[in-house]
């Protein structure tokens, strides 16, 4: 068997959501009047992960998330300023900072050429237009499903129906999701019941979880594909 739908999470997968996010919270918080930006973001991350995992749980929209996370950390802090102009200038700093990993493309490029490709991805949809844009890769992909456009989130099943919709229902026992995140694309996949491949560069935890595959390294999705699978 040869996976012939192959589907991509965008955020640590894909690309460097890390630097992205590390440049836009600097560049907002000077922007707020912080002296020292890294004092407030142990403060952000963990209200920012809270508010994600209800996103993976469906009880708050990603749109929500964009002006909510810096309510919630003015309000922790003693910050003084417009959460709203911050929500807005973060969410300009993510779409416009951060570069696919090295080799990203390459990948992108050798599986495109065997294999369906589409996005699925947990995000605010500016920010993911504009990444995408920026770094040319929506020609890649027959279909782009971001959670913050069409109001369902990994890990739930739905956002997994649009994108088969747009795909024109391939075979779920020859699509596989690949992803860095065990809570939303491992758990999504499962859910849906389709193979699964974590991308685990930093060798992590499974914490339990079982997937199909798990890769270190982009450049082995394309080996995945050209070896027979344990299950043939
Ligand atoms: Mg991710």
């Amino acid at each position: 068997m040869k996976y012939t739908t192959l589907l991509f999470d965008l955020d640590h997968t894909l690309f460097d959501s890390a630097v992205a996010e590390a440049v836009a919270f600097d560049d907002t918080l000077r922007s707020a009047g912080a002296q020292d930006p890294s004092d407030y973001y142990p403060t952000f991350e963990a209200i920012n992960t809270d508010l994600w995992s209800k996103v993976e749980q469906g009880v708050l929209s990603p749109n929500e998330v964009r002006h909510l996370r810096f309510e919630m950390l003015i309000d922790a802090t003693d910050l003084t300023a417009d959460p709203v102009e911050m929500g807005n200038r973060y969410v300009w700093g993510l779409g416009n900072n951060g570069e696919l990993y090295e080799g990203a493309m390459e990948v992108l490029d050798t599986l495109a050429t065997s294999a369906t490709l589409a996005l699925i991805t947990n995000g605010i949809g500016e920010v993911q237009r504009t990444r995408i844009d920026r770094v040319g890769i929506e020609h890649f992909f027959d279909a782009i499903v971001i959670s913050g456009e069409v109001g369902t989130a990994k890990p739930g099943t739905e956002i997994f129906d649009i994108a088969f919709e747009h795909l024109g229902t391939p075979d779920k026992a020859t699509t596989l999701m690949i992803g860095d995140n065990l809570g939303s694309d491992i758990r999504g996949g499962i859910n849906y019941a389709i193979d699964t491949c974590w991308y685990n560069p930093d060798l992590r935890s499974s914490g339990g979880v079982s997937m199909t595959h798990e890769i270190t390294n982009l450049s082995a999705l394309v080996e995945l594909e050209r070896t027979p699978h344990e299950s043939d």
